[in-house]
């Protein structure tokens, strides 16, 4: 599961919805169909300018992943001229994990036939709940059994890496919802699950909510009995928990997902993309207006650019790698400083260590940001 030093992942940022769900602070726009142009045409532009850069170095690409958003704001024939553009552009291994995010009411068998004829392996879901009162709650479009066809379709066209996304903690969400929504998922055979707990962002409309009364806060203990319910659920199942939100049939963890997580290196590409290369971390500007016009003017839209020390490095190989439930091996931790963090991580019992392996226990699971910030 580990990434080797060539190891390179390609990430493209499809910042369109066609509405913003409740709960959502992501970078994004509402689809329409001038300012998708205007991403397309700028994409291409960012693509052509790392291009004349030859700034992956000839390495070839082990993982590309459309995330969004919603990729699949864009048509079918729109995302496979992107990801032909890419495999023009950059070597990609034989073997490569191509993801495509996608809303289960967003899709055709025809549209997903496009995908997989392209090259497209693997399809994330975002499914969220089968109970349609949660779709309400959370203000999402689209009606629950659109996953179950959705599903199927993927599968008529050709995919056999399915994710589906999940949440938890939703508002008047009961246990029994939870496992109701677990057992109706079984039923479509996913590959891969990822279960998120419902997070209140600051200047969402569900904090708003909240915030006036109108919906339920988050009921933390709620939230981790049900944390635990579909761990127990998902491994009955034959499902690995890989990592602290994410569940894998065998051979199915996410490979691009792992690069994150194991300090492999990644470029991103559209609005507010993230990438990591060359021992420097960099970000796009958030805001496709600004995107565009620094590409139209032939400059890279990156914002901020930090070049990380041996001890950020280390700290990141540490904050990422302990979200895999494997955790990190002793010898990534290689200072006095950071031994005596570990030390009072574990004496407060949020890490467990070995003579190898450092990982975190299941309250450090619970509590993994806690456990980042004092890592600093
Ligand atoms: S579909 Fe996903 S990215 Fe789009 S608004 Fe909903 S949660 Fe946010």
């Amino acid at each position: 599961m580990s990434p080797s030093d060539e190891d390179l992942g390609l990430y493209v940022h499809i910042p369109f919805c066609r509405r913003r769900c409740h709960f959502c602070a992501f970078y994004l726009e509402i689809a329409r169909s001038d300012r998708m142009a205007l991403f397309r045409s700028a994409l291409a532009q960012e693509v052509a300018l790392y291009r004349k850069q030859e700034f992956l170095n000839g390495r070839s690409l082990q993982s590309i992943y459309f995330g969004g958003g919603t990729p699949t704001s864009l048509s079918a024939d729109q995302l496979a001229a992107l990801l032909t553009l890419i495999r023009a552009t950059w070597p990609t291994d034989g073997a490569a994990e191509v993801t495509v995010e996608a809303h289960p009411s967003s899709v055709t068998v025809g549209d997903l036939t496009t995908l997989a004829d392209t090259g497209f392996n693997r399809i994330s879901f975002g499914a969220e709940s089968m109970a349609d009162k949660d779709f309400v709650s959370i203000g999402r479009f689209g009606q629950v059994q659109d996953t179950a066809s959705a599903v199927q379709a993927a599968r008529r066209a050709g995919f056999r890496n399915i994710n589906l996304d999940l949440m938890y903690g939703l508002p008047g969400q009961s246990m029994q919802d939870w496992i109701g929504t677990l057992e109706s998922l079984m039923t479509l055979v996913p590959s891969h699950i990822s279960c998120y707990a419902l997070t209140i962002e600051e200047g969402t409309r569900l904090a708003q909510d909240i915030a006036r009364d109108r919906v339920p806060p988050p009921d933390d203990m709620l939230q981790i009995d049900m944390e635990s319910a579909a761990e127990r659920f998902l491994i009955e199942e034959g499902f690995s928990r890989y990592e602290i939100s994410n569940y894998a049939k065998p051979d199915y963890a996410c490979r691009h997902n792992l690069l994150y997580w194991t300090g492999g290196e990644y470029l991103g590409l559209g609005p507010s993309a993230q990438s990591c290369l060359h021992g420097v971390r960099f970000g796009n500007v958030a805001d496709l207006e600004a995107y565009a016009a620094c590409l139209n003017d032939n400059r890279l839209p990156i914002t901020e650019r930090t070049i990380l020390s041996a001890s950020e490095r280390q700290r990141d190989a540490l904050v990422f790698g302990l979200r895999l439930l494997r955790g990190v091996p002793r010898g990534a931790v290689r200072d006095a400083e950071r031994d005596r963090q570990i030390e009072e991580l574990i004496a407060k019992g949020l890490l467990d260590a070995d003579h190898e392996w450092i990982r975190l226990t299941s309250l450090g699971r619970r509590y993994a940001d806690t456990v980042a910030e004092q890592l600093f």
